[in-house]
């Protein structure tokens, strides 16, 4: 009977035990307010820099918003948070879907918290709104790492262009350097153009690649090898060993082919079984060495310094051609000209200048 009323349960409040003190006050403040918008610039800084998960999430839902009034508090975050960005290794990882992406990431995340590592992973994938989200979107991908309190995974923002998408997932990635993550893990899938926007956001670039049936090469198009600083041949085991190894010489024969990277970095190839381990630790040194050799030749700095360059180009581009293609008049033209352009009755420079005309005319007024 005894028993059965000191029930101990987490839910239950204990008779002589002093609740907690609230660890982080602005937290209470933050999930007590009414609406997001009451939350300022400021409280959105501080959190963000004192490590609170709650503040980061909500900031990197105003990136990903497309309301106005949250894409410029979502900037002004952004530019506040800049000076505390920077320390964090950026690693890239991109694989054919079934590569074992989402393994591998669970295997090396648990094995870089292990090392006392703060990990924060996140994705750009513009397919995700027709597919649901398939990338870091699904809830049983990751579960271990998901629990983990030293790991920070946020699925691939959805909707938009190419463009939008990465510019979005790059200010989420300044945000958790701000937040303290040691380790910026950027997951993208290997089938398009995705590879190319990851590849200018991060520092080193990882492709999985699955040990197939003697076609090793043919799947993997040459300009995403050439980006990688690191070929993993994933699934090295059971029966696969073999073929896994087979594979590996064939990379590194392929390797030696292609112009040396402009960081003088020689990109490796070996073998990995993200279900098992192995190969793990071995792939984490490999990150580690270049990290202390593009440092030291002084590529880390002049990669980052172009990589900016690079997104103001691009910034520049996006935003004229949102604010282009939003314009009322735009809107109302650009079918007819576009069918006069299909049907061949306007020439595409033509119907590009006059939409030109339109837009900058329109938006003189
Ligand atoms: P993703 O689509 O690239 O994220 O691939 P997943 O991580 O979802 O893996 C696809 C399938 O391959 C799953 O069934 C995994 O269990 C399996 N897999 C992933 N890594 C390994 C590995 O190292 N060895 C073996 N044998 N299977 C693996």
């Amino acid at each position: 009977m005894k028993e059965k009323k000191e029930k101990k349960s987490a839910l239950n409040v204990q008779s002589g035990i002093e609740p907690p003190e609230q660890v982080n006050p602005l937290a209470s403040k933050l999930l007590k307010a009414k609406k997001k918008e009451s939350i300022d610039v400021s409280d959105f800084t501080q959190g963000i820099i004192s490590g609170n998960r709650t503040v980061l999430s909500r900031a990197i839902t105003l990136i990903e918003s497309n309301r106005k009034d949250h894409q410029e508090k979502a900037g002004k975050i952004v530019s506040q948070c800049m000076p505390y960005t920077g320390k964090a290794i950026r690693i890239g990882i991109t694989g054919v879907p079934g590569a074992g992406k989402s393994t591998f990431i669970e295997r090396f995340g648990t094995f870089l918290t292990s090392k006392s590592l703060k990990l924060a992973v996140l994705a750009v994938d513009p397919s995700s709104e027709r597919s649901r989200g398939s990338i870091l979107g699904d809830k049983t991908r990751m579960e271990q790492l998901s629990a983990n309190p030293a790991a920070y995974i946020r699925p691939s923002p959805s909707g938009g262009n190419l463009g939008g998408v990465a510019r979005k997932t790059r200010e989420a990635m300044y945000l958790c350097e701000a937040a303290g993550f040691d380790i910026i893990l950027v997951e993208t899938v290997g089938v398009g153009q995705s590879e190319t926007a990851v590849r200018s956001m991060v520092d080193f670039f990882l492709l999985l690649i699955l040990a197939g049936a003697g076609d090793e090469l043919q799947g993997i198009k040459r300009g995403i090898m050439e980006m990688a600083d690191l070929i993993a041949i994933n699934k090295a085991d059971g029966n696969n060993l073999k073929m896994a190894d087979i594979a590996r010489q064939e990379y590194a024969n392929a390797l030696h082919m292609f112009p040396p990277p402009a960081s003088g970095w020689v990109p490796g190839v070996q073998t990995c079984s993200a279900l098992e381990g192995s190969g793990i630790k071995q792939i984490w040194e490999q990150i580690e060495a270049y990290v202390s050799f593009t440092r030291n030749n002084g590529f880390w700095d002049t990669n980052r310094s172009e990589q900016a360059l690079y997104w103001m180009h691009q910034t520049i581009s996006n935003e004229l051609g949102n604010r282009f293609y939003d314009n009322p008049i735009i809107r109302q033209s650009l079918e007819n000209t576009e069918h006069a352009v299909l049907s061949g009755t306007l020439d595409s420079f033509s119907a590009a200048n006059s939409l030109l005309e339109l837009f900058y005319h329109s938006d003189k007024k």
